[in-house]
């Protein structure tokens, strides 16, 4: 007879842009290759259902973020197994309820998280409900290097790893050999699928025809230093000996509404287009010949997908650091913190130095995994089948979590 529809609970936070894109790269990855053999919910939890200071995580992340400093203590200062295990036991301790209505509500057969800080509430949650042999449980990493620790958890079934570096991280923190695999990074698929020629995405997007062009951007958040970057460009792309442009950019400020609009106030003397939050990112790489960008993970992978040599101007501390040598070692672009020698660059790759623009293109393609999302959902499906036909889930509300708490 015909299976019933498993449900997938994808659980995200709308941090940064990476964790949100890495989420709806799985949904599609699974509409794709199975289509309604799942039904896909992906979730910001804490935000529907938590209090403060989960729900919080967005503006205090961008609050953190902006002032470096504090996220390079929260980072490595919650680093030690007891530290984040006390702090999260207490937030587990007074929002478990509330948790647990959000796993009561889309009775997931699969779990799949896709944060940093959401693989031991739901699995204390799973484990007092007694379903933790019933309902899967898989973590997809989205940091490529340097990765925090509470993304490890021996309870999961699986762990999917962005890079053989963070595999061995995986097995130091306690995780077996074959919780994990290594596919790459979740990238979505209309990056890998459907390439349309630049041509008709420069006429789609209204840029110039003949230009090269410079895509210059900074996380879903519009981060790093994109403003003098901007001007460096503006300057270094126009030929004042011959009274014209030799390139054009494109900035895509995601939801830095004041950057978007500080950028339109300028008079520019190269062809511009300044775009906010925009939902088609594959269009905008793929009209382009480079970009610059903050080391953030998921940027990383889409530009390597699409071959654009990429210039690093900045990172976040902790996470995003071991993103820089991965793109730099691999010969695929390059790290500069100065807006003035990143636009130079970008000039001499437009002109003398087309050859090594040629090279670093190649060299990231050779590094692009396209085929990492469909992997993990190959994979996810087979442990579901190991699993055998899937009996509906006893989910049922407990009343009783004082009581499990002490004796857990
Ligand atoms: N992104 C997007 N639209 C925008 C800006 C960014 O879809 O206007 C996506 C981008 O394609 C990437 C993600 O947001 O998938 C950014 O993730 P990354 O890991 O680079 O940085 P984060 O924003 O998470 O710090």
């Amino acid at each position: 007879g015909a299976e019933r529809t498993k449900n997938v609970l994808i659980l995200m936070s709308d941090t940064g842009g990476g964790h949100r894109a890495s989420a709806e790269a799985i949904r599609d990855a699974f509409r794709l290759e199975f289509g309604d053999e799942y039904q896909i919910f992906v979730k910001d939890v804490w935000k529907e259902y938590a209090g403060w200071p989960l729900n919080d995580m967005e503006r205090q992340y961008k609050f953190m973020v902006k002032h470096g400093q504090l996220w390079k203590f929260a980072f490595h200062g919650s680093s030690p197994r007891w530290v984040h295990g006390s702090y999260l036991a207490a937030i587990a301790a007074f929002y478990a309820k509330e948790v647990e209505a959000g796993l009561m509500k889309y009775k997931p057969d699969i779990i799949i998280s896709v944060h940093p800080l959401m693989q031991h509430i739901p699995l204390w949650v799973l484990k007092w409900q007694g379903l933790q042999k019933k309902v899967i449980f898989v973590t997809v990493i989205t940091d490529l290097n340097t990765c925090h620790r509470t993304w490890f958890h021996a309870s999961v079934n699986r762990c999917y790893c962005p890079s053989e570096e963070v595999a061995k991280r995986a097995l130091v923190d306690g995780l077996e050999h074959s919780q994990t695999r290594v596919f790459g990074l979740p990238v979505r698929p209309s990056f890998c699928r459907a390439i349309i020629a630049k041509d008709k995405l420069r006429e789609e997007l209204e840029m110039d025809h003949h230009l090269p062009a410079v895509l210059l951007m900074g996380g879903g958040e519009g981060m790093g230093p994109v403003k003098k970057t901007a001007k460096a460009l503006g300057e270094a792309l126009f030929d004042e000996a011959l009274d014209k442009p030799i390139g054009q950019i494109v900035i895509i400020c995601g939801r830095n509404q004041l950057l978007a609009s500080t950028l339109q106030s300028i008079q520019w003397k190269v062809p511009i287009k300044i775009r906010g939050f925009e939902t088609q990112m594959e269009k905008w790489m793929g009209a382009c010949d480079c970009i610059i960008t903050k080391a953030g993970p998921g940027t990383i992978a889409e530009a390597l997908i699409r071959g654009l040599p990429i210039i690093l101007n900045d990172f976040i501390p902790g996470q995003e650091v071991g993103n820089v040598p991965y793109v730099v070692d691999n010969g695929a672009g390059v790290f500069s913190k100065s807006p003035k020698e990143t636009a130079s660059l970008v000039a001499q790759w437009f002109g003398p130095k087309k050859d090594e623009l040629k090279r670093m293109s190649q060299n990231a393609l050779k590094l692009a995994q396209p085929d990492a999302v469909f992997n993990i959902v190959r994979d996810i499906d087979e442990l579901a089948r190991q699993r055998g036909p899937m009996a509906s889930i006893p989910y049922t509300l407990t009343s009783s979590f004082s009581y499990q708490m002490r004796n857990d």
